[in-house]
This record gives structure tokens, C-alpha cells and sequence, in this order.
């Protein structure tokens, strides 16, 4: 590949969960790499907390479980959620054939930092923030760079792979032209935040009242609140006023009553927009996608950051030998990559299209949203079912192991 003065054998773009778990493992490995990213730091609010249990055991195989558990966090064995009034238990993770049996909670700016931490220990890791991937750069038909903007200007940076991991309105994949493929979704996420108190009720996830559903995520001093709306329906909801959002939030979760009015103006609510999609072929010559970048994912179900980190695995262990040794990464290793990736992507995004539909779309005040639906009734009433949800949520499916060796600790 071209040598100029900044050449690497990987360049990631995007510094999420895939980004920097793909460019930690790689550098562990001895691998050249920069990871760049668009922001500052971390600190993003539209974050999802969850580190699964098959997260917590790669955290084990890369021999970091020890550190990682010192950064403050919550672990929870079963998830809950209340229908209704009614409390009922959705998953249970204490049979998951991993060493911590939990769900994790931290905050994800945290995670990320964390992985940062371990990263910049191995010399082969560079990481350059405030670095916006904007262009391509291509050799005949591979690519073999990306320029950047940054506040040096325009950096050009060459490498033997380049890695999109830029999330859901992932650029890289726009400017390789590659074809997405959009699964409908018919839900939104209005984002928020309010304060906790003494005596607030146990961590729940998911709570759901006639036909409203509203996920709380206790963040130490504050809940994290993700209220879904139907697909461009904000607004509706904001010409109906302000004061009967609140109203509406206080049906949902009656303990944020004597709080509602830390919410002073729609500025404090925010819009995310939700999408499920994947890529008809996830790389070409030179440039490969994954993470979001991907298949976004809905949040339904909290599995995204678990997917992009089980693709930033696979991905390690199919290519690590070939950019070790700069042998030329081909579209047929790629396609590996793909295909080992496309089969729990596929079944997690039907499953999160099941809930779309059976339970999340029910017209508030229906029939419907007045019965807790049979999915949830069976999962209360039958402790050994829930073991499927914590499976599909904690582990995945085809969940992945660290295959790569550590370059500090080679013999
Ligand atoms: C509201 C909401 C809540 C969610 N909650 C959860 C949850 O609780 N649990 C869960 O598992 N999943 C959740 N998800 C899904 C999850 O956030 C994603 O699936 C996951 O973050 C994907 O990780 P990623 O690394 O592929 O992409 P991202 O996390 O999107 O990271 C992409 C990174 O690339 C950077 N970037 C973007 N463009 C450029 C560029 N041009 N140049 C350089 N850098 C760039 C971004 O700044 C970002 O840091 C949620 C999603 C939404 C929308």
C-alpha cells in the first residue's frame, strides 16, 4: 500500500462499541491500527448502557475482567418489567454458561474510556478524536485510505484495511456505495432525563401502561428515561402541550409524579429517530462494514452494542493473520467475515421486528394494551422460558471468543 507518513495496517472509522473493540483486540494483537472519531470524547447521551454477560466474559478472555469490574457499575441476574401495574419477570441470566451471570450497567462513555485504557497499553494503538471521516481514498478499484477532517485540516490516512464503524448514518458505507436494505419500523424514542430519589422503586426496565411503554435506566443520580412514541408522531405530541406529555409520562411510571416539572421545555426532550437495516454486502475491495454501520439496530431488546462487539470479534480472529503478516486482505476473507456475522444479525432483527409489532405497536387505551400479551404471561408464569430471552439478550446468537493472541504477554 502506499507509504506515505501515516500508514497503518487498519484504519477504523467510528469509535463506538465496534470501533474501539475492534481496534483494542487489534493492537493487542500487534496490529497497526487508528481509530478515528468524529467527537471530542465519549461522552454521547444517546447511549445505551447495557454490557451483556457475553461482553463480561470477552472482558475475561482478554484477561482485563479484573480492572473492568472496578469501574463502577450495576449487575443485574434478571430483568423485570410492569404491565400494567403488574410486575412480571422477562429474563433470567443466572444459567448463561459465562463467568459473571448479569447484566451489566455503565454507562457507556464509561466502557468506552475503559477499552481506551487498555488500548493505548499496547504501542501499535493510535486514536485520533475530532476526526471526521469524510472521503475515501481509492487505488483503482480498492480502497486504501479515507480523509479526515481535523483541526490540523484535511488528514489523509492510508492503511491495508479500512473498517466502518460509524454507526447508523455510517458515512463510510455511503461513500463505498453500499446498498442498504431498510426493515420498516414503526416506532420512535423521545430521550430524557430526571432525577432520582430516595425511595424511587428497584431498577426495572421496561414499563409498559395501556399501550404507552417507557424504559427507565438508573443512572446513579439520575433515570434515563426512553419513552417510545409511534413513528413521527412528536409532533402530535407536542401540540397537544407539554403539560400533557408530563401526564402522560406520570401514567407510565407514577413515582416521577412529584418530578415531571424538572421537564421546563421540549429543548429537555429529544428526538431519536429508530431504524433497522443492514447492508446488502457488508464490504468491497479494501473496506469492510460493520456494527451498526452494518445493521442498525433498533434499541428494542438492548442488543446493538452487544452485536457490534461480537462483530469487532469475529472480525479480529478472521483477519488478524492476513494484517499481520500484510498479506492482502481479499474481498473472499471479508465475505468470512459476513457470513459469519449475517446469521445473528438476521435473527436478532426479526426478533426486535416480532416486538415492534406484537407488543410495542398496540394503540394506547385499545383492548389490546389493556391484556399483558400472551409472550409476557408465559415468560412470568414458566422460569424456564425465560432463560430464551436472557440467552438471545446476554449471549447472542453465535456468540463469539477472543481467538487473537496478546502481544504483551508473547512468549
Ligand atoms: C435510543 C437508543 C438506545 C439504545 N439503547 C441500547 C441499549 O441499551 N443496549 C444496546 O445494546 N443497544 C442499544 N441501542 C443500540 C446501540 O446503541 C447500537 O446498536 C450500538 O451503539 C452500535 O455500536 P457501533 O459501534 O456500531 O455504532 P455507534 O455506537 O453508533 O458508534 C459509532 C461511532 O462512530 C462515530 N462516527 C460517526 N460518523 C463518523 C465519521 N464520519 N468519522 C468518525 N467517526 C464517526 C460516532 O461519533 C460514534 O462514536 C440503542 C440505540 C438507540 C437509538
Amino acid at each position: 500500500m502506499k507509504t506515505d507518513n501515516i500508514t497503518y495496517k487498519c484504519c477504523i472509522c467510528g469509535g463506538g462499541p465496534a470501533g474501539m473493540m475492534l481496534g483494542y483486540i487489534l493492537a493487542r494483537a500487534g496490529i497497526n491500527v487508528i481509530v478515528l472519531e468524529k467527537h471530542k470524547d465519549f461522552f454521547r447521551d444517546f447511549r445505551g448502557d447495557t454490557i451483556h454477560p457475553s461482553t463480561i466474559q470477552l472482558m475475561y478472555e482478554l484477561g482485563i475482567l479484573e480492572a473492568f469490574l472496578k469501574v463502577p457499575h450495576q449487575e443485574l441476574p434478571r430483568l423485570n418489567g410492569v404491565y400494567n401495574g403488574v410486575s412480571f419477570a422477562l429474563a433470567d441470566f443466572s444459567h448463561l454458561p459465562v463467568i459473571r451471570k448479569v447484566v451489566g450497567l455503565m454507562p457507556q462513555w464509561d466502557f468506552l474510556n475503559f477499552i481506551e485504557q487498555q488500548a493505548i497499553r499496547y504501542p501499535a494503538f493510535h486514536i485520533m478524536k475530532e476526526a471526521a471521516v469524510t472521503e475515501l481514498i481509492w487505488q483503482g478499484d480498492r480502497v486504501c485510505g479515507i480523509k479526515a477532517k481535523t483541526n490540523n485540516g484535511l488528514q489523509e490516512i492510508y492503511a491495508d484495511l479500512v473498517v466502518g464503524t460509524d454507526g447508523r448514518s455510517s458515512t463510510v458505507r455511503s461513500l463505498a456505495k453500499l446498498k442498504v436494505v431498510e426493515t420498516g419500523v414503526p416506532i420512535d424514542v423521545l430521550w430524557f432525563r430526571l432525577s432520582h430519589k430516595q425511595g424511587d422503586p428497584d431498577y426495572t426496565l421496561g414499563r409498559f401502561s395501556n399501550g404507552k411503554i417507557m424504559v427507565t435506566l438508573f443512572r446513579d443520580t439520575y433515570w434515563q428515561c426512553a419513552y417510545v412514541i409511534p413513528k413521527g408522531d412528536f409532533e402530535n405530541i407536542k401540540s397537544r402541550g407539554l403539560e400533557s406529555f408530563k401526564k402522560e409520562i406520570v401514567d407510565v411510571a407514577n413515582f416521577f409524579s412529584n418530578r415531571v416539572g424538572e421537564l421546563n421545555n421540549w429543548d429537555d426532550i429529544k428526538l431519536l429517530t429508530v431504524a433497522i437495516d443492514h447492508l446488502e454486502k457488508w464490504y468491497c475491495n479494501g473496506l469492510l462494514c460493520i456494527g451498526d454501520a452494518a445493521h442498525a439496530m433498533s434499541p428494542v431488546g438492548g442488543v446493538g452494542i452487544n452485536l457490534a462487539i461480537q462483530d469487532a470479534v469475529a472480525t479480529a480472529n478472521i483477519l488478524y493473520k492476513p494484517l499481520a503478516a500484510r498479506q492482502q486482505v481479499t474481498q473472499a476473507m471479508l465475505k468470512k467475515v459476513q457470513d459469519r456475522r449475517a446469521f445473528p444479525t438476521k435473527v436478532i432483527q426479526k426478533a426486535q421486528a416480532f416486538l415492534h409489532k406484537n407488543i410495542i405497536n398496540r394503540k394506547p387505551g385499545s383492548m389490546a394494551s389493556q391484556k399483558m400479551p400472551l409472550f409476557f404471561k408465559l415468560l412470568n408464569a414458566i422460569p424456564l422460558l425465560r432463560r430464551i430471552p436472557a440467552y438471545l439478550v446476554g449471549m447472542g446468537v453465535r456468540p463469539e471468543h477472543i481467538k487473537t493472541p496478546d502481544a504483551l504477554n508473547a512468549n
